[in-house]
């Protein structure tokens, strides 16, 4: 059978493996519609040889001592150091973001690779000397065997990095099923971590969609699953994971407030406000959606806002003159602009409508490219579907409050918990508001706080099942078990059973 374009396949055992399944979904690239390339969709069958091939590599991986793991993954941090550019182009063709956002979140996962190298450090355990005569207690953190990665459309590279390294670095081995909507950066980083001196069957990747997460969810030699995407797909599999006995941690959608108190910068707002709310085409999970504008700032915010929205630069990804890319396929298209004319219908006041936005004006080619303007909106009420539910497109709303109580009586009632932002002067406020916000990441004055490698990435409430947060400590906890052992060494051979507990003593 011959393909009028590039098949993007398996990476299974240390190589490159077609897909046998005869099912292929289009890849585009976002900016001209083009289609690019095809990806192969796994069948239960294929994902079942990944798994087996990682359950074989397990064993000499989990031995090898962490030490020597951690050279390889500082061999594969000097290879990403030397392609990430090519990573990020691969990024920009296929989702369509702006090429320096592409590089910066390639460097955001970088870093989860650097923290990763401190393995030795980080698989350390506890020890107690003398709990009783002659007995000593320590702990141990084990691998958990093979473990699989579910990842979303909107970062190819940073998510599967919030996964990987750490589980690998643990010495389990990996099953990664990228999104088929941007699959190809998963086959260079098996690539490069090949070439890192990665042994073969530790790191795999199966192409696909729901039957190939059916079939990861149902294989017993799978322990643990993490999973990114939408809430939805996050709360089944979270359901169907524990029902197979596996682990999981399922990170979900997000509506993320900025809080604007009335001494804030006003510009300072306004300019974090474009950037977290259109950066990435407001597909980002810790986009800023929502504006909550508290007492008289509305009034000397909402013009600025118009204004920049209205002059944000909307171009191909590859233009470094861009400040937004495209929307990442028509679908996504139909249903912001569904939203859009929802939040219409439902009596928000529409003051930017980026449904006027043309292919033409993005650049040469971009005609039939998936585009859209940002849009903004104010007047928003907690009643409305589209304050309540993720949009995931450049759709800003505002909603006016009088105090900080309201704002944070607003944020706490919604159903997710992702991210929040307040910008305040006032270090009492900020205090408070970090204190009783019910959400899992607080950005004071900082729109996007996404945590470092070593502090873990985890929203609360719809935006994350499980509860172990993606990366930092809590990621090594997550791919590893710990061990009590418990261990004496007498003098002498004591006489006699013992019917007490031996630490009672
Ligand atoms: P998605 O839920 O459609 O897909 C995520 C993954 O699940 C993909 O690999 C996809 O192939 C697979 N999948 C899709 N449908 C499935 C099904 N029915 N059964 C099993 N697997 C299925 O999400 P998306 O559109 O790729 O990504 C956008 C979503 O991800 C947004 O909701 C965004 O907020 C969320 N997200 C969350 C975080 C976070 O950290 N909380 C980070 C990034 C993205």
């Amino acid at each position: 059978m011959t393909h009028p374009v590039a098949l993007i396949d398996h990476y299974i055992n240390g190589q490159r493996v077609p897909g046998t399944s005869g099912r292929h979904l289009d890849v585009c690239n976002p900016a001209t519609g083009a289609v690019s390339a095809q990806v192969v969709l796994a069948t239960a069958a294929e994902v079942d040889k990944a798994v087996q091939a990682a359950a074989s590599a397990f064993p000499g991986w989990a031995d090898t001592p962490p030490i020597r793991r951690a050279r390889i993954l500082f061999k594969f941090l000097q290879l990403l150091n030397e392609h990430k550019d090519k990573l990020a182009h691969l990024i920009t063709a296929e989702h369509g973001k702006v090429f320096s956002d592409a590089q910066g979140k390639v460097a955001r996962g970088i870093e989860i690779v650097e923290f990763a190298c401190g393995i030795p450090q980080l698989l350390k355990g506890d020890y107690t000397e003398q709990v009783s005569s002659h007995i000593d207690n320590w702990t141990v953190r084990q691998a958990l065997g093979v473990v699989a990665g579910v990842t979303p459309f909107n970062f190819p590279v940073m998510v599967p990095m919030w996964m990987f390294p750490l589980a690998i670095a643990a010495g389990n081995t990996f099953v990664l099923k990228p999104s088929p909507i941007d699959p190809s950066p998963s086959l260079l980083i098996a690539q490069l971590f090949k070439q890192a001196g990665l042994p073969d069957g530790v790191f795999n990747v199966v192409q696909g969609d729901k039957e190939a997460v059916d079939a990861l969810l149902e294989l017993p030699l799978v322990q643990a699953i993490s999973f990114v995407g939408s809430t939805p797909i996050a709360h089944a599999i979270y359901e169907a994971g524990a029902r197979h006995g596996k682990r999981v941690q399922a990170l979900g959608g997000a509506k993320n407030h900025m809080v604007v108190m009335p001494d804030a910068d006003i510009d300072q707002a306004v300019d974090a406000l474009i950037g977290a709310g259109f950066g990435s085409a407001g597909e980002r999970c810790m986009a800023i959606s929502v504006a909550i504008l508290v007492g008289d700032v509305a009034d000397r915010l909402i013009p600025k806002l118009v204004e920049r929205t209205q002059a944000l630069k909307v171009l191909n990804g590859e233009n470094p003159a861009a400040e937004m890319g495209p929307l990442i396929s028509r679908a996504a298209y139909e249903r912001i602009a569904h939203y859009i004319a929802l939040g219409v219908q439902e009596g928000a006041r529409l003051l930017v409508d980026g449904r006027h936005f043309q292919g033409s004006e993005a650049g040469p080619g971009c005609e039939d490219g998936f585009w859209m303007g940002g849009t903004l909106f104010d007047g928003l009420t907690p009643q409305m579907r589209i304050y309540q539910e993720e949009i995931f497109g450049p759709v800003l709303g505002c909603m006016r409050v009088a105090n900080l109580e309201q704002a944070i009586e607003r944020v706490n009632a919604h159903a997710f918990g992702n991210g929040v932002a307040c910008f305040t002067r006032d270090g009492h406020v900020a205090r408070e508001f970090a204190r009783r916000i019910q959400v899992g990441m607080v950005g004071i004055n900082v729109p996007l706080p996404v945590p470092m490698a070593w502090h873990g990435f985890g929203g609360w409430k719809k935006s994350l099942y499980g509860d172990m947060h993606a990366y930092g400590e809590e990621g090594v906890r997550f791919y590893t078990r710990q061990k009590s052992i418990m261990q004496r060494w007498p003098e002498r051979i004591a006489k006699g059973a013992q019917f007490v507990m031996p630490t009672t003593q």
